[in-house]
């Protein structure tokens, strides 16, 4: 393990609602971070450090970084990371880690040349009560699990034109928060069996889909649902039904746990600053992190959605 010489200095490209809420909240609380600088292309940088109108200016200009977080709309993932890593940065991603499987694929082949870290994170893996679950699921056979995700577009998404472009994911934004939950508690592999995608008149992507899945460990039903036609709170649940008649629900976004229908407590640091933890971790040891499964799922449901047309949105 390397040791740590002052804390690594990070840039954060993509200045929007979650390098605000999460990132620098989680970089400012952590001691092996320091924010260094921000990308923002309309000059909405964080206040008292430099701020830069591309990445690549950013690059150029700041000599001492030792990490970039990526925190951009998806579509613009992959050529940011490629030029951070060609540069010798580590990365560390927002969710979804790129648009495409062959995207992530070609920058994990980059990071493991150049020998260093990428980090694809999911933020709701890391609540510990995720991680209860997939441990009361192992070496279980899963007799029925739902899915149901919830929530309110413009609540969450307010004005953010790109999420409804192709490459924007727009439903499944959120919904694969869900399925990066699924795959991580699952015992054995998921995958798409049927989708139906519900897309406005107006818009190129999603804003609800009914899934079926199926699974390796799998004897009944998997279904998934996603809306953001959600007005009220939001239901972000995962139920499940093992083989030997034991119930698993994790609600509220995988931050609640409850077995056989008793709550199992459960305490972290919370998602971002875990997120940050295990980055420091990973940076330490020149090690990358790289999950695809959910992106996987994503990409699954896109390729085997039947299409149904519903009424336009407006923002
Ligand atoms: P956002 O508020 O729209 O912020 C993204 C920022 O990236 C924008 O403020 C924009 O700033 C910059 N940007 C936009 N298009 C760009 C482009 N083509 N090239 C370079 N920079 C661009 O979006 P967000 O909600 O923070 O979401 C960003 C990512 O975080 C998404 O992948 C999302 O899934 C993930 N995420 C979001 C949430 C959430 O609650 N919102 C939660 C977890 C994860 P400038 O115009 O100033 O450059």
């Amino acid at each position: 393990m390397a040791t740590r010489v002052g804390p690594t200095k990070v840039g954060i490209v993509g200045y929007g609602k979650i390098a605000q809420d999460q990132h620098v909240p989680s970089i400012e609380g952590n001691p092996h971070f320091e924010l260094a600088a921000t990308v923002s292309r309309s000059g909405n940088g964080h206040p008292g450090v430099p701020c830069f109108a591309s990445h690549t200016d950013m690059l150029r200009e700041v000599k001492d970084l030792g990490a970039i977080s990526i925190c951009t709309p998806p579509s613009v993932r992959y050529a940011i990371a490629r030029d951070c890593l060609e540069a010798g940065l580590p990365c560390l991603l927002e969710k979804p880690p790129g648009v495409t499987l062959g995207e992530v694929e070609e920058l994990a082949k980059l990071a493991e040349a150049k020998g260093l870290t990428l980090f694809t994170t999911w933020h709701a893996q890391h609540n510990p009560a995720v991680t209860a679950a997939a441990e009361a699921l192992k070496g279980k056979s899963v007799a029925a699990m739902r899915i149901t995700w919830r929530e309110d577009v413009r609540k969450w998404h307010p004005g953010q034109a790109w999420i409804w472009e192709p490459g924007g994911f727009g439903v499944f934004d959120p919904g694969i928060n869900a399925f990066s939950i699924a795959t991580r508690i699952f015992p054995g592999t998921l995958w798409l069996k049927e989708a139906e995608l519900l897309y406005p008149g107006n818009k190129q992507s999603p804003i609800a889909a009914r899934l079926a899945l199926s699974g390796s460990a799998a004897t009944g039903d998997i279904a998934a649902e996603f809306d953001w036609r959600h007005s009220g709170g939001e239901a972000w649940d995962i139920e499940v039904r093992t083989s030997d008649g034991g119930t698993i629900l994790l609600s509220e976004g995988g931050s609640k746990l409850s077995v056989d229908g008793k709550p199992v407590a459960s305490q972290g640091l919370g998602e971002y600053p875990d997120i940050y933890r295990e980055f420091a971790e990973l940076l330490d040891g020149k090690k990358s992190h790289v999950d695809v499964a959910p992106l996987r799922l994503c990409a699954e449901a896109f390729l085997l959605g039947r299409r149904t047309m519903v009424e336009p949105f407006e923002d």
